[in-house]
């Protein structure tokens, strides 16, 4: 018997534990580990609540997480309740997949305004993430902004934009709801430090916000090369770039603007006491194509700020990590002796959740190439670790638990809401009466 114990219980954590149960059979107990009683991480947490398709991909998790020899404990924290050398004293092998959950930081002077939020915060407080539940974004000026030019800058957008009935069917949580409704803001300024050719947004979620009841996608056709320049690009991006420019096209009136501003770097957040304005220098590409200063700067007007720049990794005592990268420092998945890392905690934030599936089943291959599945130990797995937390005094969830917190939360959504989400840790605890 070979015991596994997987941290984190988002795409990379389940498509990790499915490829393994797979390489292993009965000969293996994988425990997915998460801070939470309540799994999936990234889909739960990060995916936006008005993309509910990609937020079905948990059923394929449910699955895993009833297969035989896989279980869900909750609640545990790894690198608090227990140490990572504590748990490859109890596993044959620890895999880390604990995505990368905090904000890349803009470098600039007033990042630290209140105003200003980065998209792990600003997403998280829309999707009841219950360290941003009181994070209460400024909605009551008419300026915001966003800074980045990928799929988390359309999302940050697309909310900000989308009326109350546009969430029906969401399960964007109550508070957001509300004081989204409220919201003041009828401008939204998207800076990207390049150009439309070099637009980190794919298509479909580009596409999106042609068709929103309320506001518009504004563009500037003089930002752009040449037409015939986009032959040069390979398809996606090409499609994304025909849908930028699609948008010049559009003529009506809406109540809102989503502005498009290209070769735009921000130099600095200001204001009195909290966010106002950015200061943005006009850039032009580079020979690499990279970002070059013209300094030709001028003013955004914004206060609410959210930089949608990427993130990166927390990085665990005693654990190699990549400070440049943001990510377990690794060899193909493998960190050091019985220590892996999948997905954003291998990789760095990039790629959908579908390419954590193949990362996932990669990582399971050099683990059973490790420790080929006909092999066993005598360490303890789950049941060490059971007693350990219990002399710590901290109570796991298992899945069930999850089952009971999800009914519930079905139970109390409001009409067409697939669920009403608890935004609290000791909210989901007290549903199962701890
Ligand atoms: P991303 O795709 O890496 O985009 C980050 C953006 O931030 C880029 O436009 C980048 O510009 C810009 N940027 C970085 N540093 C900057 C700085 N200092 N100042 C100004 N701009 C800066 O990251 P993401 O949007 O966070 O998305 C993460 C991953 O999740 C991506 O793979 C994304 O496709 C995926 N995702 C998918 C979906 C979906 O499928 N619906 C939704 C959300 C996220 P440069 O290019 O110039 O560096």
């Amino acid at each position: 018997m070979r015991h596994f114990a997987v941290v984190g219980s988002g795409p990379a954590g389940f498509y990790t534990a499915e490829a393994l149960s797979k390489a292993y059979g009965e000969n293996a107990r994988i425990d997915i580990l998460d801070r939470y009683p309540v799994p999936y991480g990234l889909i739960r947490f990060g995916v936006a609540p008005d993309h509910q398709s990609l937020k079905a991909v948990s059923k394929r998790y449910d699955k895993v997480a009833e297969t035989a020899g896989v279980d869900f404990i909750g609640n545990v924290c790894v690198g608090r309740d227990v140490a990572v050398a504590e748990l490859l004293e109890l596993y044959d092998a620890v895999i880390l997949a604990i995505g990368a959950p905090h904000d890349r930081k803009l470098g600039i002077p007033g990042e630290d305004l209140p105003g200003v939020v980065g998209s792990a915060a600003f997403v998280g407080w829309y999707n009841g993430h219950p360290d941003f539940t009181g994070l209460d974004p400024p909605l009551g000026g008419t300026h915001a902004a966003v800074i980045g030019n990928g799929n988390v800058a359309l999302d940050v957008a697309r909310i900000l934009s989308k009326t109350a009935q546009e969430f029906e069917g969401s399960d964007i949580v109550g508070h957001a709801l509300e004081a989204l409704d409220q919201s003041a803001i009828r401008t939204i300024t998207i800076l990207g430090r390049r150009g439309p050719h070099q637009i980190a947004m794919t298509p479909k979620e580009l596409g999106e916000l042609g068709h929103l009841e309320d506001a518009l996608p504004v563009v500037d056709l003089s930002d752009f090369p040449p037409r015939e320049a986009d032959d040069a690009l390979e398809p996606g991006q090409r499609k994304s770039v025909t849908i930028l420019r699609e948008f010049a096209e559009i003529r009506a009136s809406k109540r809102k603007a989503m502005i498009f501003d290209f070769f735009a770097k921000p130099l600095s957040i200001e204001g009195e006491g909290r966010a106002e304005k950015i200061v943005v220098e006009r850039t032009e590409l580079d020979e690499k194509g990279g970002a070059r200063g013209t300094g030709e700067t001028y003013d955004v007007p914004a206060s609410l700020v959210v930089s949608c720049i990427g993130y990166s990794t927390p990085s665990i005592e005693g654990v190699a990590y990549d400070e440049r990268g943001g990510k377990f420092l690794n060899e193909q998945g493998k960190v050091a002796d019985r220590l892996y890392a999948v997905g954003w905690a291998r990789r760095g934030p990039t790629g959908t959740i579908g390419t954590n599936r193949p990362d996932g089943y990669e990582v399971a291959d050099r683990i059973a190439a490790d420790m080929p599945p006909g092999s066993s130990s005598d360490l303890p797995g789950a049941e060490g670790l059971k007693r350990l937390l219990e002399s710590r005094g901290v109570m796991p969830t298992d899945y069930d638990d999850w089952r009971k917190i999800e009914e519930t939360e079905v139970g109390r959504a409001r009409p067409g809401s697939p669920r009403e989400k608890f935004v609290r840790h000791d909210e989901w605890l007290q549903t199962l009466g701890r």
